[in-house]
């Protein structure tokens, strides 16, 4: 059933075994921040006898939208579907403010438009490459801007050189004997600030025998829309992505960034009410591969270049959760010769990033970040290794907030770096800095 979509709350037997495992419910113990809780408000949401819709909005916005309750829960409760349902109704009826009319005119405007975000980038880039953020973060002039805009600036991701941009467009030969034809999703936020990563990324698939395809009509995914409950604006998104890649002609669609895949595969509920876009939804949605998932299920071809690291795997939560994929990741990294993987305790708990939830709830977000710092941290790694931007982002930012040299990378960069027999080739200095 489209969205927006309550059905699975029925599926709820209000057990709590999902309770134990919610990052917000740990760091604030009571029902209205559970899963369990959650589930309620949203039942009296869609059934009209819960109208209190500012409040509603406060308990659901604490949500994470991780998941983790999804992968606890023994009656399979589609928490994910019915969170960006409540969040598509509440859209529509709170009343609007300033604060949501600037969220609206981002998703609306902004993020769906690639050259509009490239040009806030590239106003990221020059305050960056200028000097003025060395000057902001390390002289006195911070002291005279309020406190919530030195915390937003010290969060600002690094955007990538110009040149480390790869076009996004055309094609790609393998390395030797090719296997197939993938469609490369090159992301909207991953493109402006881990533009080397998604090289890597191709470079591998090259390596691996896939001849790597750009549509140039590919847009955002829509997840962001999805998850904050721009449902219009996720259907558009994902009628051009599936016209765009079946013009393609791929064998598969890969993705290197989660948070997209679990979007992508969504796309078949998506458009299910579109009797001229379900079917073309579905066969998307079943050609769609994260590229750990599309690496391990073909047989990788075992890259050669020693790195001698320690290495720490953390899960983000739209590919553990989301996507059940947990494996994966970790098969390849041990796959690289002189690699060492260590295994946090927490690494499929939410680092807090959340999409935008870091800049929305950014108390909750520091708190969850702090202690995924302590866990990650405590296992002494040379590098910490995700397989999401946001995730990546926002794990370098805890890294600088604790003072620690360690790097954060995607599982993309450290294979290419192997297949290529550049060694560890480590820079310190991408999360080097004070603490905030
Ligand atoms: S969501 Fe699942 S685990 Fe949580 S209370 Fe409901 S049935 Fe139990
Ligand atoms: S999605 Fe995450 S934060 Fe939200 S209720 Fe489930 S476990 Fe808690």
């Amino acid at each position: 059933m489209a969205y927006p979509d309550f059905t699975p709350a029925r599926d709820c037997v209000s057990c709590g075994l999902c309770l134990p495992h919610c990052p917000t419910y740990r760091e604030r113990p009571f029902e209205m921040a559970s899963p369990r809780g959650r589930i309620q408000l949203m039942k009296g949401l869609a059934s009209g006898e819960l109208t209190g819709y500012e409040a509603l909005d406060e308990h659901l916005s604490l949500c994470l939208a991780c998941r983790a309750c999804e992968s606890a829960c023994p009656s399979a409760v589609k928490f994910g579907s019915l969170i960006e349902s409540a969040r598509a109704v509440l859209n529509d009826r709170l009343a609007p403010s300033w604060g949501r009319r600037l969220g609206a005119f981002f998703m609306r405007h902004v993020f769906p438009h690639q050259r509009r975000l490239a040009a806030v980038a590239a106003l990221m880039r020059a305050y960056q490459a200028s000097g003025l953020q060395r000057l902001f973060r390390e002289t006195p002039l911070r002291g005279c801007f309020p406190e919530r805009i030195v915390e937003l600036e010290s969060m600002m991701p690094e955007m990538s050189p110009l040149g480390e941009m790869p076009a996004p467009r055309g094609e790609l030969e393998p390395y030797g004997v090719e296997r197939g034809r993938v469609g490369f999703l090159t992301g909207c936020v991953m493109q402006l600030a881990m533009a080397s990563t998604n090289a890597a990324s191709m470079d591998v698939l090259r390596f691996n025998g896939l001849r790597v395809v750009l549509p140039r009509e590919q847009r955002c995914c829509g997840a962001l829309h999805l998850h904050n409950g721009f449902i219009p604006e996720a259907r558009a998104l994902a009628r051009a992505n599936i016209a765009a890649f079946e013009e393609a002609g791929v064998d598969w669609i890969v993705t290197n960034q989660a948070g997209c895949g679990s979007t992508l595969k969504e796309y078949g509920k998506l458009l299910d009410d579109e009797p001229d876009w379900a079917g073309r939804a579905e066969a998307f949605r079943g050609r769609v591969r994260d590229i750990n998932e599309l690496l391990v299920e073909l047989g990788l071809r075992p890259p050669s270049g020693r790195l001698a690291l320690r290495a720490v795997y953390d899960d983000p939560c739209h590919l553990v959760h989301g996507q059940k994929i947990k494996a994966q990741p970790r098969q390849l990294l041990r796959a690289i010769p002189g690699l060492e993987l260590a295994e946090a305790r927490e690494a499929d708990w939410c680092c807090g990033s959340a999409g935008i939830y870091n800049v929305t709830h950014t108390e909750m977000s520091l708190a969850i970040l702090q202690r995924k710092m302590d866990d990650l941290l405590s296992t002494r790694p040379d590098v910490i290794v995700t397989s999401n931007p946001g995730c990546a982002f926002q794990l370098r930012y805890g890294a600088r907030r604790a003072g620690h040299a360690v790097q954060v990378v995607h599982v993309m960069d450290l294979l290419a770096r192997s297949y290529r027999g550049e060694g560890a080739g480590l820079d310190r200095s991408a999360t080097k800095g004070e603490p905030s």
